[in-house]
């Protein structure tokens, strides 16, 4: 009794440089349609192809960070076919020998820790983009992107469940975004994953042919698709029928898959090397010098925050599945001292401001600064946390200094006895009946009352303050 899921993914990944792969334009997103392209984008005859040093720089951190071996010489090759994209009719890419190769990630999903190989990590350039315009007849196409460069991930087929998947690209978007080469923006493109699944017998040792599936634009997809593939491969077999190889295409609207074409023999793409590109080569030094200039990676940030500030792993987990919201909670931690403190407010209410308006961390308008003189604040018991968490809004709204907010609003804590303990015994007047009960015995009382005199103030009485002379009134 039982399946086993396989699941290998193809992640393909822009990277940060400022120019293309092999020329001089801008690999900026947006734009005027076909006004990031020259010449050698467009593969026009006569052109040459001069290949971009830093994309083989960003190209090996990420092969590096990803636990990959490179090799010291690799080349590039022409992968044939035509579409309306690519003017050229092919793209170069690599093919023979892969820039890095037998890497790995290692996840931890469902509890429990797991290794994921990668099987190679090669260099290539981007295609143009169709623009389908309902006013116009036909398709207009977009040149900006192509030559943009491209790493394209390819793992084995270690993954067996979505969890996996989804752990496996949380984690790996967090290490590209933590070594700088790529910003992952899915809904930009420049995140891209294909998933192939088969599922497998494991009594009968039968499996199903392999399904590609494409048009996969967020985690959440590639999350839904697999479930949708593996219940609908494990029904092959239930059934006993034969599968085919298979192309499919994800349909978010519909939650299901849809069949694009079926694969009788993989598409022959007469890979062959370009006389125009030269080898790329990369001796051990220059792999050393690019190894050192990796910065902490996100499972030693891990392992730090939780010996250094003392956090529980839960917290660690969190604040360092993104380098923005590790910097920023290191940042507040180490001008206000109480780690813990900081942690709670960057993942409780920082966290769901930046959900809630949907925004990235790292164009947040309040800084690290501000929390931790907000946190101070409430320290000295100038604001109450009630307060606190007013003015750590209307902070992360505007990104002005909570002492301006607070004198702005006028929002002072009263912690002036004489004035508090006024307010106070006219509570007091107001609830004879929770007084008695507290007097009988009923300690539930003293909250509401507590609860009363904080209303009276709007909030802006010290809480525990309120606590002390309430019970020293009522005891008179
Ligand atoms: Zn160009």
């Amino acid at each position: 009794m039982g399946y086993k899921t396989m699941v290998g993914l193809e992640i393909h990944c822009e990277l940060l440089t400022k120019s293309k792969i092999f020329c001089g334009c801008t690999t900026e997103f947006g734009g005027q349609p076909n006004t990031h392209c020259c010449p050698t984008c467009a593969g026009l005859p006569g052109e040459l192809p001069r290949l971009n040093k830093g994309v083989v720089e960003y190209a090996a951190k990420a092969c590096l960070a990803l636990n990959c071996e490179i090799a010291n010489s690799s080349s590039m090759e022409r992968k044939s076919y035509y579409y309306a994209d690519l003017p050229k009719g092919y793209q170069l890419s690599q093919l023979f020998v892969p820039l890095g190769a037998r890497g790995y990630l290692d996840i931890q999903a469902n509890g429990q820790d797991k290794r994921i190989r990668i099987r190679r990590i090669h260099m290539e350039e981007d295609v143009g983009k169709l623009v389908h315009d309902q006013s116009h007849d036909g398709s207009l196409v977009d040149y900006n992107r192509s030559g943009v460069p491209l790493i394209e991930i390819v793992t084995e087929p270690d993954i067996s469940s979505a969890q996996e998947a989804e752990a496996f690209l949380t984690k790996l978007k967090a290490i590209l975004q933590y070594i700088g080469v790529s910003d992952c923006k899915m809904e930009e493109g420049s995140l891209r994953c294909d998933v192939n699944i088969t599922v497998k017998d494991t009594q009968t040792g039968k499996a199903t042919k392999i399904t590609e599936v494409k048009n996969l634009n967020s985690f959440k997809a590639v999350y839904k698709a697999i479930e949708y593939e593996e219940a609908r491969h494990r029904k092959i077999l239930e059934e006993g029928r034969l599968s085919t190889k298979q192309t499919r295409r994800w349909n978010d609207d519909l939650g299901k898959t849809t069949m694009m074409r079926t694969k009788g023999e993989s598409q022959d793409y007469r890979f062959f090397s370009d006389a125009s590109v030269l080898s790329v080569e990369i001796d051990d030094e220059e792999i050393q010098r690019i190894k050192a200039s990796l910065p902490e990676m996100p499972d030693a940030k891990y392992k730090r925050f939780i010996e250094e500030y003392g956090l529980p792993e839960y917290d660690a987990g969190v604040l360092t599945g993104s380098k923005d919201l590790s910097e920023f909670f290191e940042d507040c931690a180490k001008i206000y001292g109480d780690a813990k403190t900081v942690s709670n407010w960057v993942m409780g209410d920082l966290l769901r401001l930046i959900k809630e308006k949907d925004v990235e961390i790292r164009d947040i308008k309040i800084t690290p600064q501000q929390l931790a003189s907000l946190l101070e604040y409430m320290d000295k018991g100038t604001i109450s946390g009630a307060m606190a968490k007013k003015v750590f809004e209307e902070m992360f709204e505007s990104g002005k200094d909570p002492g301006v907010i607070i004198k702005e609003r006028g929002m002072v804590q009263i912690s002036d006895e004489g004035k508090l303990r006024e307010i106070i015994e006219e509570v007091i007047a107001q609830n004879p009946k929770s007084v008695e009960d507290y007097k009988g015995g009923k300690k539930k009382a003293l909250g509401f009352l507590v609860g009363q005199t904080m209303k009276a103030t709007k909030g802006s009485a010290n809480p525990q303050l309120v606590n002390k002379l309430l019970k020293e009134l009522l005891q008179s």
